[in-house]
C-alpha cells in the first residue's frame, strides 16, 4: 500500500492489490477521521496501525463515500467509530452489501473477518461539517457514480476526498451519467488544490482542468455513441466497436482496469436509453 502526506496531518493511502482504490485520514490532536477504508482487511489494518502508532490517535469517524466493497466494507475494523455516510448507503449496505459479503466470503477467506457495519450519522443534501482539530471538513452529497455518493472538502487546505464520482475513468453501472456530469462540473467550479480520486492518483492543481474536461469529454463521448448505436437493432454488438480510446481514454487506466470498465459503461448506458423509450 501507498501512503503520502498530502498536507499537515492529511495523509493518503492508495491500494496496490485492488483497483488502486484510495482511503484518506485527517488527523487532530486528539483523534482522527478516516475517509473510507480499503477492499481488504489486511490493508485497512493497516491504516489502522499507522494512525494509532505513528500519529497516535484513536480513530473516532469513518465516512463512507458510498456503499460499494472497497470503501465501506472496513467499517469493522475501527470499532468504537462513529460511521457517517449519506442515507442511500445506509439503507444499500443493508440491502446490497449484507447478500454480497455472504457470497464473496464463500470464495475469497480473507473476507471472512468482515462484518458490514452501518452508519450511525446519515444526511441526505445539504452540507455537514466536522471539525478536525484545525481543519473543517465539509461533507457533502456527490452523486453519479452510486445514489449515494457523498464527498470531503479539507476546507483550509482545498484538498476535495471527491470519492468515486472523480475516477480516471468515470463509472457509472451503478449510477446515473447526467449527475456524475453535474458532479465533476462541479469539482471543476471550487478552485481546488488537489483532487483526491476514489481510485488512482491525486490530481494537482495544475492537473485539474485537463481531468475535468477528459472526464466531460469521454462521458459525452459514450453517451454520443451509444444513442447511436442504440438506433440499430444489432445495438448490442455494436458496442465492441466503441473503444475506450475513441472516447478520449487509454486502456492502461486502472491498471488495465479500464477496459473492462468501459464496456460495462457501454452496456449500463445502453440498458439505460432502452428502457427510458
Ligand atoms: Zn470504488
Amino acid at each position: 500500500m501507498h501512503r503520502e502526506r498530502v498536507s499537515e496531518n492529511v495523509f493518503w493511502f492508495q491500494s496496490e492489490i485492488y483497483a488502486q482504490v484510495t482511503a484518506g485520514v485527517v488527523a487532530g490532536p486528539q483523534w482522527a477521521v478516516v475517509i473510507d477504508t480499503l477492499a481488504l482487511p489486511d490493508e485497512t489494518l493497516s491504516i489502522r496501525e499507522f494512525i494509532e502508532h505513528e500519529l497516535n490517535v484513536p480513530v473516532r469517524y469513518v465516512i463512507d463515500t458510498h456503499y460499494h466493497a472497497d470503501h465501506a466494507w472496513g467499517n469493522c475494523f475501527f470499532p468504537g467509530a462513529t460511521v457517517i455516510a449519506h442515507v442511500n448507503c445506509r439503507d444499500l449496505l443493508l440491502e446490497r452489501g449484507v447478500p454480497s459479503l455472504d457470497g464473496s466470503q464463500k470464495q475469497n477467506p480473507a473476507l471472512r473477518q468482515v462484518k458490514i457495519v452501518l452508519p450511525h450519522i446519515t444526511f441526505s443534501d445539504g452540507e455537514l461539517t466536522l471539525r478536525v482539530g484545525k481543519k473543517n471538513l465539509i461533507i457533502s452529497p456527490t452523486l453519479g457514480h452510486s445514489p449515494d455518493g457523498i464527498a470531503v472538502l479539507v476546507e483550509e487546505d482545498r484538498i476535495f476526498f471527491a470519492g468515486d464520482s472523480f475516477m480516471p475513468l468515470p463509472y457509472i453501472v451503478d449510477g446515473d451519467i447526467d449527475e456524475i456530469m453535474s458532479s465533476i462540473k462541479r469539482v471543476g467550479r471550487m478552485g481546488l488544490e488537489n483532487i483526491v480520486q476514489g481510485h488512482g492518483d491525486i490530481i494537482l492543481r495544475g492537473e485539474i482542468d485537463a481531468a475535468v474536461k477528459e472526464n466531460l469529454n469521454y462521458l459525452a463521448a459514450i453517451k454520443k455513441a451509444v444513442r447511436a448505436a442504440s438506433r440499430r437493432k444489432n445495438a448490442i454488438e455494436l458496442l465492441d466497436d466503441i473503444t475506450i480510446e475513441s472516447c478520449g481514454k487509454s486502456r492502461v487506466y486502472l491498471g488495465g482496469l479500464a477496459q473492462t470498465l468501459h464496456q460495462r459503461n457501454l452496456r449500463a448506458l445502453l440498458q439505460q436509453m432502452t428502457t427510458e423509450k
